[in-house]
């Protein structure tokens, strides 16, 4: 038999393990335009990530020779 758990999680609790989650984004200055990101992702305003433009580049296809 599977292991059930012994209490429900209270509403409360429940809430402030959610609330937390939308905490735990991580917002920071773009180094181009300034404007706040999300780190660890493209820039929407400018398409910069790293310092560098990542907007107009466009994936490299590997083909089999
Ligand atoms: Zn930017």
């Amino acid at each position: 038999m599977a292991s059930e758990p012994k209490r429900r999680h209270s509403k409360g609790r429940k809430r402030t393990r959610r609330a937390a989650i939308n905490l735990a984004v991580n917002l920071v200055a773009c180094k181009n335009c300034g404007k706040l990101t999300k780190s660890h992702i493209v820039c929407k305003e400018c398409g910069f990530y790293h310092g560098k433009d990542v907007s107009s580049k466009q994936k490299v296809k590997v083909t089999k020779a």
